[in-house]
């Protein structure tokens, strides 16, 4: 066990009550841990935003538990370890031969710290990182190991899972054969041009990013799109009314772009080109705070107008806001539940007391649109199970495997009662 007072998470906005976290290094150490304990939750690579991942009693991190990924060829799956960070997952699978469909905009984060929050990259046609899930191992509230495959009646409820059923210990997911990706930013796209066709510009790369600070009523900022040449048109001539930067972009306007992913066209690596910035680089305490709001495709161009009203609000407090697409899938409490849907994403200023007052204005605005919040960012509604249709049966979930409320903190008694 190791004994740490005053931990933060990556960004610094919150110190965790929890007075221990443990490190076990083996499977049955792992257990003995969760057996023992009267409350605890597991704890990833620390990226949250929010207390997630918190409680006042110990956490558990799984990173000590070592293992290489077996790959399982005529499946087309990996088994990876669940403390794996995507970035060196992504190395030792390229070094065979194979790839991911998505990433995150950052390799940095843990494998089930991801799936447990839904955590997602950007494609019309690709799911978020737990939609590639195709089975997994956890340990739960007595001690005992449960594996569920895609199938399984429990396994669409257990992938997204906010940490409130186990500690998952391994992931099985899906892969496919090695793939390059150009990477290709355009800059000055009109507003007009996105919201009158929205699916012309997000359906036209493999991953499409588009970047605004709210400062232009006219255009954003920059377009990021990741395109695939074995599968992808090339981009239109027009390039949706704007042009193709003259050279490396930061997404944030002025910053360097040195720990970026390489841009202008030259294809490369998937794992090189899927996120924004580059593993070798190590990214410090993030001066910054996230949220982000999930809404079904068929409300994002209403969404983004009744944010266009705030934008007078947003830019004071914004470093940038990203507007990405996230496959339907069929999994529980996945923001991508039942519907394709369009990520609003802010990167805010560390100024939270001043962000989380703006951010109910927000929410209020969003209502109509059905969101859903990224689970793992700053928000500020309540009990958010009406947003999800399975949550009973989650909630149902949660009393069978752990009864005696081991996992529960203050976090899921707020957001997602049982
Ligand atoms: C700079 C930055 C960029 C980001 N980019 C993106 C992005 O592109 N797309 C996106 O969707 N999100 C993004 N996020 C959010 C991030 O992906 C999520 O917060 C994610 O959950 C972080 O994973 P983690 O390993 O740090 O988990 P933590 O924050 O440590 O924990 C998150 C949840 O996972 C659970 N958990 C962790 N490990 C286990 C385990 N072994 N078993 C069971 N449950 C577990 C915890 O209990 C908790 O509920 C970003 C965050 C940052 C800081």
């Amino acid at each position: 066990m190791t004994e740490e007072r005053n931990r933060s998470n990556w960004a610094g906005n919150l110190r965790y009550a929890a007075s221990e976290v443990y490190e076990p290094e083996s499977i049955d150490e792992l257990r003995q841990v969760v057996a023992q304990e009267g409350s605890l939750r597991a704890l990833g690579t620390r990226h949250s935003f929010n207390r997630i991942a918190d409680t006042e009693h110990a956490q558990v991190s799984v990173r000590r538990l070592g293992g290489e990924p077996v790959i399982d060829a005529d499946a087309r799956t990996a088994t990876v370890p669940a403390g794996a960070r995507y970035g060196d997952l992504a190395i030792a699978l390229e070094e065979q031969g194979w790839a991911l469909a998505a990433l995150a905009s950052l390799p940095h984060i843990s494998v089930a710290g991801a799936i447990a929050t839904g955590t997602h990259g950007s494609g019309d046609r690709t799911g978020s990182l737990a939609s590639s899930v195709a089975g997994l191992e956890l340990v739960t509230a007595d001690g005992s190991l449960l594996a569920l495959r895609r199938g399984d009646p429990d396994f669409v409820g257990a992938v997204v899972s906010l940490g409130a059923l186990g500690v998952t210990t391994s992931v099985t997911l899906d892969i496919e054969p090695s793939y390059e990706v150009e990477q290709h930013v355009i800059e000055g796209i009109p507003w007009a041009h996105v919201l009158n066709d929205l699916t012309g510009v997000t359906f036209a790369a493999h991953s499409v990013s588009l970047f605004t600070t709210w400062r232009d009523a006219e255009t954003i900022d920059q377009g990021w799109f990741k395109r695939r040449p074995d599968r992808d048109d090339s981009l239109p001539r027009d390039h949706f009314g704007g042009s193709p930067a003259e050279g490396e972009r930061h997404p944030l306007p002025g910053i360097s772009p040195e720990n970026c992913t390489q841009q202008l066209g030259v294809p490369g690596r998937w794992l090189d080109r899927l996120p924004h910035f580059r593993l070798d680089f190590t990214p410090s305490n993030g001066q910054e705070l996230q949220s982000e709001y999930l809404v079904p495709r068929e409300h994002a161009v209403d969404a983004i107008r009744a944010l266009q009203g705030l934008a007078h609000r947003i830019a004071p407090l914004l470093q940038v806001c990203e507007v990405r697409t996230v496959a339907a899938d069929d999994l529980w409490l996945s923001p991508a539940y039942g519907c394709d849907v369009v990520g609003l994403h802010f990167t805010w200023e560390q100024r939270q007391t001043e962000v989380e007052g703006l951010l109910s204005t927000i929410e209020r605005e969003l209502e109509p649109f059905a969101f859903r919040p990224h689970w793992g960012k700053l928000f500020m509604v309540g009990d958010v199970s009406a947003r999800y249709p399975r949550a009973a049966d989650f909630a149902e979930l949660r009393r069978r495997l752990d009864p005696a409320r081991k996992f529960d903190n203050a976090f899921l008694d707020a957001h997602l009662p049982r």
